[in-house]
C-alpha cells in the first residue's frame, strides 16, 4: 500500500511504468484495487463524475461511460494510446484525433483525481504543479512549474500568463496537458522561498510566510 501511495505522489506516471523498474506490477495493481474498495473509491468516483461534465459534444451518459471506461483502463496501467484504440471500438464513430485527445486528457485527469482524492483523505491541502519540462509544455503552464497550489482553489494558468482564460483547473486537467500534481507532504522537500498561487496571483513566499497559511493540524503533519 505504501508503494502505491508513493508511486502516485511521485508523479502522474502510471504505476505500470514504475512497475517495470521494480517488477511488482501485479502486487501494485492488487493493492490499488484494495485501496479503491475503501473510502478512496467513493471519493475518486465523485471526482471522476465531475470530470465527465467537461467532455462536451456527447450526451452526459455517454460521457460518464467514457470516463468510467478510461478510469478503469488507466488504473490497469494501460497507455493512453491503447486506451484511445479501445475507446474507438466502443464508440466506432469517433475519429482518431478525438479518441486520442479524450484518452490522453482523461488519463491525466484520472491521475490528478486520484492524487486529489488521496490528498483530501489525508488532509493534504496543497500540491506542487509539475510540468514535463520539455519544449511541448505550453507557455501558460511553464510559468506554473513548481508553483504551490491549494487543492480548493485551482488557478487559471492562461489568465496568469495574460491570455484569455479557459477557466480554472488543476495540473493535468485540461486537453493535452501532461503536467501532474505532486502533493505537498513535507515542507522540507521545497526550496524556499517558493512560488505560491494565492488570491489569483503567483507570489514568492518564505517558509515562515507559507506556514502561516496552513491550519495548525496541517502544520503539524508537515
Ligand atoms: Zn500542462
Amino acid at each position: 500500500m505504501k508503494m502505491v501511495t508513493h508511486l502516485f505522489t511521485d508523479a502522474g506516471r502510471t504505476w505500470r511504468q514504475a512497475a517495470k523498474v521494480n517488477s511488482k506490477g501485479a502486487l501494485i495493481y492488487q493493492a490499488l484495487m484494495e485501496e479503491m474498495n475503501g473510502p478512496l473509491g467513493g471519493v475518486l468516483a465523485a471526482q471522476i463524475q465531475r470530470n465527465a461534465q467537461y467532455i462536451k459534444d456527447v450526451p452526459a451518459d455517454i460521457a460518464r461511460q467514457m470516463t468510467e471506461h478510461i478510469m478503469s483502463q488507466s488504473m490497469q496501467g494501460l497507455r493512453h494510446t491503447d486506451i484511445a484504440k479501445n475507446l474507438q471500438q466502443l464508440f466506432p464513430h469517433m475519429t482518431d484525433v478525438k479518441a486520442n485527445l479524450i484518452a490522453r486528457t482523461e488519463t491525466a485527469k484520472t491521475a490528478t483525481a486520484l492524487t486529489q482524492s488521496r490528498s483530501e483523505m489525508m488532509g493534504i491541502q496543497w500540491y506542487r504543479w509539475r510540468t514535463s519540462m520539455d519544449d511541448r509544455v505550453r507557455d501558460s503552464h511553464k510559468i506554473m512549474n513548481k508553483v504551490l497550489i491549494p487543492w480548493d482553489a485551482p488557478p487559471s494558468p492562461e489568465e496568469l500568463h495574460k491570455e484569455a482564460s479557459v477557466g480554472t483547473y488543476h495540473a493535468g486537467c485540461i486537453w493535452n496537458c501532461r503536467c501532474y500534481a505532486e502533493p505537498l507532504i513535507d515542507l522540507d522537500f521545497i526550496e524556499w522561498p517558493a512560488k505560491v498561487y494565492l488570491h489569483g496571483s503567483i507570489e514568492e513566499l518564505s517558509r515562515k510566510q507559507f506556514e502561516r497559511l496552513l491550519p495548525k493540524t496541517q502544520a503539524q503533519v508537515v
